[in-house]
């Protein structure tokens, strides 16, 4: 069964006007299906074919002679994990658990939100900006390219995609302007609310 590219968890409109149905139908359609057919004619006739998606990056990672399964292995995982982590509506503040840890963390949302602005606009070139649990403790990171935390022991509760491609079209070079409006707008507070529950089992 070759890997496939999963459908966008809303409609390409459902994001507009703070990430455009034009955005989305290249960001989705052309760049995540392409880290898809790349994996799949990478993994062609491989043991690595049958493998869940997980077991390929964590196969590949830190392996040089599988670093391009690696990138696109992480690049199709890490795009379904950004559409999951937004939703029409988003944005604004967590409840529960959520608020609790972040609190606990960080000392208020506030400082939160400052910390994963900086990683968001300070990666410099293409990556992804990210709050992680490691250890029982959330932490803020950033990653270069197709790097992921699943690859550094730890599991990711949220991501915002900062390459060009995934604001050029509606921000230009406005990285902050859409790091800011992913938080304010479009984050998926349930989504990662259910990461950190399943963080915990
Ligand atoms: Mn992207």
């Amino acid at each position: 069964m070759p890997f496939e590219l999963p459908a966008l968890p809303y409609e390409k409109t459902a994001l507009a006007p703070h990430i455009s149905a034009n955005t989305l139908d290249f960001h989705h359609g052309k760049h995540h299906q392409a880290y898809v057919t790349n994996l799949n004619n990478l993994t062609k006739d491989t043991a690595l074919a049958s493998l869940s998606l997980e077991d390929v990056i964590k196969a590949s990672a830190g392996d040089a002679s599988k670093a391009g399964i690696f990138n696109n292995a992480a690049q199709v995982w890490n795009h379904t994990f950004y559409w999951n982590a937004m939703k029409p509506g988003g944005g604004g503040v967590p409840q529960g658990d959520v608020a609790a840890a972040i609190d606990g963390a960080f000392g208020s949302f506030e400082k939160f939100k400052d910390e994963f602005k900086a990683a968001c606009v300070t990666q410099f070139g293409s990556g992804w900006g990210w709050l992680v649990a490691e250890g029982g403790k959330l932490k803020v990171t950033k990653t270069g390219n197709a790097d992921l935390p699943m690859a550094h022991g730890q599991t990711a509760l949220l991501t915002c995609d900062v390459w060009e491609h995934a604001y050029y079209l509606d921000y230009q070079n406005r990285r902050p302007d859409y790091v800011q409006t992913f938080l304010d707008h479009l984050v998926n507070w349930d989504f990662v609310a259910a990461n950190l529950a399943a963080s915990k089992r």
